[in-house]
């Protein structure tokens, strides 16, 4: 955080007390210079400023008690146990102290000491304490005491590293090397927010001398950190949004826009494409974040963009996290466009070599307009002619890698990614801070409703019914498994299990179908196309049909041992059906055996509002669980909760936007404290930030 001070370096062994022994401790919690050990914030903090005499201890409470050592004794109990006994006493009141099997304890004490004992106080046939903490007041004094009379942090610790020492060390470190410590934040920053010293509030985040200096130490350290990151988000944007196309938006092919769908646009969608208006007329590239719940009509609205690439010239690149999903975007988006003139191909991995060869030829050429895919659109050695315009759909399925790939394909593409999977605003900040965002907050109106139901394996048998009822009144069923086949002891009912057993059970009488994402492409294709066109009344599947999926005669989702999804993806599950006009179920059976899991279904039955659940989700699990560990692009934060402290990350964002708006490169010599923290937290690469 401060740039290249030579004490960051300075190894903790160095400082009195810490010998070699003691540093390979503070290593193994992963303190190994005295920055280290100055950032180590305490796990929490005790309350002890308040030292009573004993006149006044009040038995069963936690309390710090101070008094003069009468006498000490060491005995042995009839248990064999070792007994070590100190007596306080003041006027006519005493107090014992108790430490079982610590006979060495006795050395420590001599009567006439001034003691200070911290721990709760019993009354049995005498006032007792056991295995306080304690200090002896060499001065008799509590002034200068780092563990009594004063709010106390407690740090989290390694066996053999005492509170008592490391409170000690850090307190030296604090003491020699604070003054050393450079505040990075620009004074204005510091003054419009209303920050502390950055000396302050290392000093206070450790030995606080009051519980509001305490808070503010806090906010300065987790502000300071967001604003790195923050910073870093904004340097990002402004390189990825470099002058862009500009394009023509009053065409006449734009304007009739509307016309081109049976339905009105809802708001939202409306100022959605405002926004992407907005961005693809101006200067800069588009890079765009479209987060939409399932059904909210996303499609659309990336529709509008690539009629404007198109429109103006430019080709334009979709790409789907699956291949159903890419045939599905193709179907819709062909059968309206082609009859514009538009030339719309598909590019996935099971469409034959020759039709590829011939996609590839029309993308290079130019007489591709639109092309849609999976990660064959840029694992291939495909080139474009004139990449306009990149959408990048289900986007969390992706890496941020990929993405660069894609747009790397054109030259200076403008950039809409689309995610159904609602995130709530703090991790957006967090992980996709570096792009401007749109919401769909509303449905079309039309969209039926789905009830979700959470329940007990008791209650199969009545689902089977239910489900049966359905079918009778011509409506379509997913049921969904976890996994294809079994593996391991784990009682799980593998999809291909599930199938069987229906097939030959309940279900004897209905035609079924199963599809997994262990089969061919063109399997699953032929699949879903005869499920779509009601050859099959059932459907048993894995979460191959996730994400994407539009049967509107699907009227009931069962899911299968329910318990083992994450809330995020339960609701994308749960987004298949309703799509059509018929009321419809979501039928979740699973055996809730903590009460977290418990939280989350009744969490997702309860509500439809996928932001809520969201946050739901993000509170129940933390930001690392709600994304997936893998490629989450979370950063490490030190001090900062994104979730707790969302309201400091965004005044942070405020302020590091603004600063790198005036000062890109960070040049100017106030900013000099920043650059280098954010050079230091990118090990040294500030263009790699
Ligand atoms: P998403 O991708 O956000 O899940 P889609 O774009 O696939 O949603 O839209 C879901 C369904 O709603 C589609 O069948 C689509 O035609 C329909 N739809 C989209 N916008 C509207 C609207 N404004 N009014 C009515 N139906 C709409
Ligand atoms: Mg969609």
């Amino acid at each position: 955080m401060q740039g290249k001070n030579s004490f960051n370096e300075i190894a903790v062994r160095y400082i009195k007390g810490v010998g070699p022994q003691k540093a390979d401790l503070f290593a193994k919690i992963g303190i190994e210079n005295i920055s280290d050990l100055l950032y180590y914030l305490p796990r929490r903090y005790e309350d002890r400023r308040e030292i009573v005499e004993l006149k006044d201890v009040q038995p069963g409470k936690i309390q710090g008690v101070m008094g003069e050592v009468l006498s000490k004794t060491v005995f042995t109990a009839k248990t064999g146990k070792r007994i070590f006994e100190l007596v306080l006493a003041q006027g006519n009141k005493k107090l014992t102290a108790v430490w079982y099997n610590q006979p060495f304890m006795q050395k420590f004490f001599n009567a006439g000491q001034i003691v200070v004992l911290y721990g709760k106080v019993e009354l049995y046939r005498r006032l007792q304490i056991t295995h306080p903490d304690f200090e002896i007041l060499e001065d008799k004094r509590l002034t200068n005491s780092l563990n009594m009379g004063r709010i106390v942090p407690v740090y989290s610790l390694t066996e053999n590293l005492k509170q008592k020492y490391i409170r000690n060390i850090v307190n030296r470190a604090v003491s020699a090397y604070l003054k050393e410590l450079k505040d990075c934040l620009p004074t204005q920053v510091r003054a419009r927010r209303k920050l502390v010293d950055f000396r302050f509030a290392v000093e206070n985040i450790h030995f606080p001398h009051s519980y509001d200096n305490l808070e503010k130490a806090y906010r300065r350290l987790v502000f300071e950190e967001f604003f790195i990151l923050q910073a870093v988000m904004a340097r990002r944007r402004k390189k990825l949004r470099k002058r862009g196309i500009k394009h023509e938006i009053n065409t006449k092919a734009l304007d009739d826009f509307e016309e081109l769908f049976s339905f009105e646009l809802t708001k939202a969608q409306k100022k959605c494409i405002e926004d992407i208006k907005k961005d693809m007329s101006g200067e800069r590239s588009m890079y765009r974040l479209l987060q939409g719940d399932v059904g909210s009509g996303k499609t659309v609205v990336s529709m509008y963009a690539l009629l404007v690439a198109v429109s103006n010239g430019y080709q334009a690149a979709m790409m789907a996290p699956t291949e159903i999903l890419a045939r599905q975007h193709y179907v819709t988006i062909s059968k309206t466009f082609m009859p514009l003139g538009i030339n719309v191909r598909l590019l996935v991995g099971g469409i034959d070599r020759k039709d590829k060869e011939k996609v590839k030829k029309e993308l290079d050429s130019g007489d591709a307009d639109i092309v849609i895919g999976t990660h064959a659109l840029f694992q291939e050695n495909i080139s474009y002619n004139k990449l306009g315009l990149v959408i990048v759909d289900e986007q969390h399925k992706f890496g941020v890698h990929q993405r660069k790939k894609l747009s790397q394909k054109g030259e200076v593409p403008d950039m809409l990614v689309m995610t159904a999977t609602p995130i709530p605003r703090s991790l957006v900040l967090s992980v996709f801070g570096d792009m401007d965002m749109s919401l769909l907050t509303e449905k079309p109106a039309q969209r039926a409703d789905v009830t979700t139901y959470f329940v007990g394996e008791d209650r199969r048998a009545l689902v089977y019914e239910f489900i049966l009822d359905e079918i009778k009144k011509g409506r379509q069923v997913f049921i969904v498994c976890p996994r294809i086949k079994k593996t391991g002891s784990e009682d799980i009912k593998s999809t291909e299990e599930m199938f069987e057993e229906l097939r030959r059970g309940v279900f004897r009488d209905v035609p079924l179908a199963l599809m997994h994402g262990r089969m061919k492409s063109f399997e699953k294709e032929r699949i879903m196309r005869d499920f779509r066109a009601g050859k099959y009344a059932v459907l048993v599947a894995t979460t191959v049909i996730e994400v994407g999926v539009d049967i509107p005669n699907v009227t009931v989702m069962m899911v299968e041992h329910a318990e083992r999804y994450g809330l995020a993806q339960l609701h994308q599950l749960r987004g298949r059906i309703g799509r059509g006009k018929h009321a419809s179920y979501c039928i979740l059976l699973g055996s809730a055996k903590t009460e977290v899991s418990c939280q989350r279904l009744s969490a997702i039955a309860e509500s439809n509002d996928g932001f809520k659940i969201a946050e739901k989700d993000l509170d129940i699990r933390g930001p690392g669980e709600f994304f997936g560990t893998r490629q989450s692009g979370l950063p490490e934060l030190r001090f900062g909760n994104i979730v707790k402290d969302f309201a400091i990350m965004e005044e942070a964002r405020e302020e590091a936007f603004s600063l790198i708006s005036e000062d890109p490169e960070l040049k100017l010599y106030n900013n000099q404290g920043v650059k280098e923290s954010i050079i230091k937290r990118f090990r040294g690469k500030w263009n790699a930030c």
